[in-house]
């Protein structure tokens, strides 16, 4: 079945700029998909149309998920910056979402610990943002979208801002969660590197407005 399903989706601003599309695209459960495509071809947008925080202008936009429960979110959203509250430790930041969604708190607290060790950043619950390296923050970043266990991950350029050696390590690090936890990933990048290695299936977009100009299937050694 679909996770996603986009049809004649497209997407006009408020100051007349349009984004993208027609859009029509099906994402399986599951699958992990690269949205690869020049600055400004609409890429942010058609993630925060997928995640309903943005309305579209023209076409339909179907997420399916699971029945929704206290604690959990059905999408994960990773921005480009991690936008980490500087205030907050690296417990309080992760925790922020399952507030949102109502989580109890001994689940929360749970949860919380589980997410950090996902991101191999057990050791680092009561650090604060400041201390934080980049790869360690987008880390946080990483754990907070993935603490109220989304059926959907959202990636909008995360590592975009990291130096070579921390993003190759962040890229193994989401492969071996994707293949552990099983959920649908779609993943923003302009790096034509970075969406071959990770994904399943790399959906090639046009200039402004965005629409799909090319597919390819990346085949795989199954694990
Ligand atoms: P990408 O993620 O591929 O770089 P975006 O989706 O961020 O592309 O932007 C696509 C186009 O829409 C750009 O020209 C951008 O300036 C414009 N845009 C993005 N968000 C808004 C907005 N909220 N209001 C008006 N224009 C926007
Ligand atoms: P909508 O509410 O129409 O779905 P958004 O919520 O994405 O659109 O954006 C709301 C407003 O934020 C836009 O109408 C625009 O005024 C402003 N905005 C945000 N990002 C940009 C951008 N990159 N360029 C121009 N305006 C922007």
């Amino acid at each position: 079945g679909f996770a996603v399903r986009l049809r004649a989706v497209g997407k006009t601003y408020d100051n007349g700029v349009t984004a993208l599309g027609p859009l029509d695209l099906d994402v399986a459960k599951g699958e992990f998909v690269s949205l690869l495509g020049p600055s400004g071809c609409g890429k942010s947008t058609a993630l925060r149309l997928i995640a309903a925080l943005s309305t579209p202008s023209a076409g339909t936009v179907n997420v399916s998920h699971r029945a929704k429960a206290d604690g959990r979110h059905p999408i994960g959203f990773v921005f480009q910056e991690p936008t980490l509250m500087p205030w907050g430790s690296v417990r309080d930041n992760v925790r922020l979402p399952l507030k949102l969604a109502r989580a109890p708190s001994a689940e929360a607290d749970r949860r919380i610990e589980e997410a950090l060790a996902q991101v191999g950043l057990a050791e680092f619950a009561d650090a604060y943002p400041r201390e934080l390296s980049g790869g360690m923050k987008m880390r946080v970043s990483l754990a907070r979208a993935l603490v109220t266990d989304p059926d959907i991950l959202l990636l909008d350029e995360p590592f975009a801002a990291l130096d070579e050696i921390t993003r190759f390590r962040l890229n193994n690090d989401l492969l071996a969660l994707w293949r552990k936890l099983h959920k649908t990933v779609i993943f923003v990048t302009h790096s034509v590197f970075e969406s071959v290695y990770l994904s399943q299936r790399v959906i090639v977009m046009t200039a402004r407005p965005g629409r799909i100009s090319a597919e390819f299937r990346i085949a795989t050694v199954e694990p």
